[in-house]
């Protein structure tokens, strides 16, 4: 009988804290939280849109991804709505594949462009088994009262050699403040956004309702190298805040001192990865 009591007594309490946690999650409604997640030497950022539907954009060069998601999802939520990969490379692959596993992973959005690497055929294969759909410009994705832009690629681009060209970017929109996410893309794709958000003034093409690069928080292409963020192109995205994600010591001395130098001659507040750990920004 003692024993009995006992037990009924732990279940309660465990339903209490339950409910307590289930309760702060519900009331964490109105806000939108991205974290920049520090996987090291590659991207992974997690989106939670006001009403909790999760977003998971790029996943790392490893599992230390999957230490973030139990971080920052509630327990009982195994479910990812959207999965969105920039581009092929491991430093952005890998990690999603681990989560692909792991997760019950809805829709997956990339831009198609194959590659041949082990990480590479293991996330194809996985891929078979899911809802996945290649992206281009002009897409937009509704998340409630939140959405998803994505500016880069083109539907018709030319996939050169290398993978970080083809960087999908996406750029999250939220009443309060935007994201723009540029994968490993360089400054040639930079000039280029520019180019087609100026042509967007004077035609209106189908896409160009997503052609717009003013963001409240940019994070840096290709991990801060100085193959990206061009000073003219920060300049128009005029972010208040910039997030570079590189590994601690890293072999590729990222981020370059010459994109550190263009976000503090711009006035833009610095935070790395390496440096800070996760980074989390709430829109509310
Ligand atoms: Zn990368």
């Amino acid at each position: 009988m003692k024993n009995k009591k006992k037990s009924l007594l732990l279940l309660l309490i465990v339903f209490n804290i339950v409910a307590a946690l289930v309760f702060f999650d519900l009331q964490a409604e109105e806000e939108m939280m991205v974290v920049f997640l520090d996987v090291g030497q590659g991207d992974a950022t997690l989106i939670r849109t006001p009403d909790r539907r999760t977003v998971l954009i790029d996943g790392g060069p490893d599992e230390s991804v999957l230490a973030g998601l139990n971080e920052y999802l509630p327990f009982w939520d195994r479910n990812i709505d959207l999965m969105i990969l920039s581009h092929a490379h491991a430093d952005h692959l890998y990690g999603l594949a681990e989560v692909m596993e792991r997760y019950n992973v809805e829709k997956v959005l990339w831009n198609g462009q194959e590659t041949d690497t082990l990480v590479y055929r293991r996330w194809k294969s996985l891929l078979n088994n899911t809802d996945s759909e290649k992206t281009h410009k002009g897409h937009r994705i509704h998340l409630g009262e939140v959405h998803l832009d994505v500016l880069h690629p083109p539907r018709d681009y030319q996939f050169p050699e290398g993978l970080n060209e083809g960087s999908v970017v996406p750029r999250l929109v939220h009443e309060s403040g935007a994201v723009l996410i540029m994968g490993d893309a360089y400054k040639n794709q930079e000039m280029k956004l520019m180019e087609k958000e100026r042509e967007c003034m004077e035609a209106d093409y189908g896409w160009c309702r997503v052609m717009k690069l003013p963001s409240e928080v940019l994070r840096t292409g290709h991990h801060g190298s100085s193959t990206s963020t061009g000073y003219e192109f920060t300049e128009r995205v005029s972010p208040e805040t910039a997030v570079i994600s590189a590994g601690k010591d890293n072999r590729y001395g990222h981020p370059h001192e010459e994109t550190i130098a263009t976000l503090r001659s711009l006035d833009v507040e610095i935070h790395e990865t390496a440096k800070d750990g996760d980074l989390k920004v709430i829109f509310d």
